[in-house]
């Protein structure tokens, strides 16, 4: 069974992850959507919020599902028996970040090699960032263009 972990923070989910997601469920036989958990990092939305938001998004989605975990991708996917990470490029600046990572998760697994599958963000959504969400929710502007219909505040 061919499983990718898609780990991230979803602080909170957006269209640009969703479309990532979408597109890789016809590769895959099932996606677990993992939330990284960071004691040092400050969130908007709680871990409950954030799983409550994706789940919502993909409830018709059989082959998706939702999880939250702590300390290294890597050892997460190994918990889980996962030999693939996805993950989303939107610009020059992640595919630098994202090359760092993808080559030290491979370097650290080298019994059981990792591999990472890139997806290129679609025409339209590469601009989107939960960061950015994030910014507008605060300022009470209209954020929900950008998310899917689950995230509500
Ligand atoms: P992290 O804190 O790990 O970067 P994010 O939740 O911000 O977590 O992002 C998770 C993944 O989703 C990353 O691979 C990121 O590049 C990807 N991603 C985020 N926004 C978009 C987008 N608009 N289009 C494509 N991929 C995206």
């Amino acid at each position: 069974m061919k499983t990718a972990v898609f780990p991230g923070s979803f602080d909170p989910i957006t269209l640009g992850h969703f479309d990532i997601v979408e597109r890789a469920v016809p590769l895959f036989d099932k996606i677990i959507i993992a939330i990284g958990q960071n004691s040092q990092k400050k969130y908007m939305f709680s871990i409950e919020q954030r799983m409550d938001f994706i789940k919502k998004t993909f409830k018709n989605f059989p082959n998706v599902e939702v999880d939250s975990f702590e300390g290294l991708t890597i050892d997460y996917c190994r918990s889980k028996d996962v030999n693939f990470i996805l993950r989303g490029l939107r610009n020059p600046a992640d595919f630098e970040f994202e090359k760092a990572i993808a080559q030290t998760n491979r370097t650290l697994t080298q019994d059981n090699k990792i591999e990472t599958i890139f997806l290129l963000t679609s025409a339209g959504k590469s601009f989107i960032s939960s960061s950015i969400v994030r910014e507008i929710i605060s300022f009470k502007g209209n954020y929900e263009i950008l998310v899917p219909d689950a995230v509500r505040v």
